[in-house]
């Protein structure tokens, strides 16, 4: 079998048997593949510890039967080891894996959602956590999936939004809607102009500037209620680790 090198984030990993590991790994040629690496329990010469979620790796591996790839080395490019030093930095990471584990598709390429994965972690393990970088993932991530949330004009009647006035936020028809459409939009929940204007300058911003953004009280309490839940709407169920953010900030 052929052997072919690939960098990789590693997203998922379990122990399979004795002795080996299935691993879920991002990468930017083939998008999200999953793979088993045999004796990786045990081969500390092949492996060392590089397969932990969130390690930048350069893996060599085979096509395997069944879509599963062999995954014979993996070398260190980046472990990111300092998302671990903080709780908010593992949850964070821990959802942005999440979000990448479920809404992508196996083999399904996408170099610039790899790029912003390696964006965000090195943006975590580099920089304080701040709630603005998942509300800036969130979006990112959409827009790359084919998901963008209409922000600028409305999501029914097309019109320009009046920002000033505030709007609504419709789940079912992917964005804002206006004051005139809200009625044909149940279960759209109130936005403000302040927070779609804070949504705008997440999508078109350049991301080498992302660690100086920074979201008032108000456009963080509205992103938190309604990004999350988007992204859930979109997959079409909850994710864990959106629980488990919860309940840790619940406290
Ligand atoms: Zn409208």
């Amino acid at each position: 079998m052929q052997l072919r090198k690939t960098d990789a984030v590693v997203i998922y990993r379990a122990d399979f048997g004795e002795s080996d590991l299935l691993v879920t790994l991002y990468t930017p040629d083939l998008g999200k593949v999953k793979g088993i690496a045999k004796g990786a329990k045990r081969s500390k010469r092949r492996f060392v510890n590089n397969l932990q979620p969130f390690s930048y790796i350069r893996v060599l591996f085979a096509e395997g039967r069944g879509g599963l790839i062999r995954v014979d080395e993996a070398d260190m490019i980046q472990p990111f080891f300092r998302i671990s030093d903080d709780i908010s930095k593992v949850l964070y990471g821990s959802y942005f894996l999440e979000m990448v584990k479920e809404m992508t598709g196996e083999k399904e390429a996408n170099p610039p959602l790899f790029e912003l994965v390696v964006t965000f972690l090195t943006l975590l393990n580099d920089a304080p956590p701040r709630e603005e970088y998942p509300r800036v993932f969130e979006l990112r991530f959409l827009d790359l999936l084919g998901y963008r949330p209409r922000v600028t004009e409305c999501s029914i009647c097309n019109e320009q939004l009046p920002w000033a006035d505030g709007a609504w936020f419709s789940f079912r028809h992917g964005g804002a809607v206006c004051q005139g459409c809200h009625i044909n939009a149940q279960g759209a929940v109130a936005i403000s102009g302040e927070t779609l204007q804070a949504m705008e300058q997440a999508l078109m911003m350049d991301l080498a500037g992302v660690e100086g953004i920074r979201f008032s009280p108000q456009v963080l309490a509205e992103g938190r209620e309604i990004l999350p839940r988007f992204v859930q709407h979109q997959l079409g169920k909850g994710l864990k680790s959106l629980r488990v953010m919860e309940e840790v900030q619940g406290d």
